[in-house]
């Protein structure tokens, strides 16, 4: 029995999911040979792509990004122990 982010193991239930009390890590950095650019690290994945693309039209060459995103995982037991 299995659905998105759900896994039974064993005979418990459980699902991961990010946990809502952290916040993600989000960054991007240009994968031109020659530019140093690094997005300004945050929280939010749309405002670093923004910035990716914000970094593009200043450069049109610079179009390949390295992304990073790392967040804390929180497994919880979806049936009564
Ligand atoms: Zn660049």
């Amino acid at each position: 029995m299995r659905a998105s982010g759900t896994w039974a193991y064993g005979v418990v239930l459980r699902r991961i999911q990010s946990d809502p009390g952290t916040a993600p890590a989000v960054g991007a950095r240009c994968l031109d040979a020659m530019c140093g650019w690094v997005a300004a690290p945050g929280a939010d994945a749309d405002l670093v792509g923004d910035e990716c693309l914000a970094h593009t039209e200043l450069n049109p060459s610079h179009r390949r990004f390295a992304r990073e995103y790392s967040d804390v995982a929180l497994v919880t037991c979806l049936e009564p122990t």
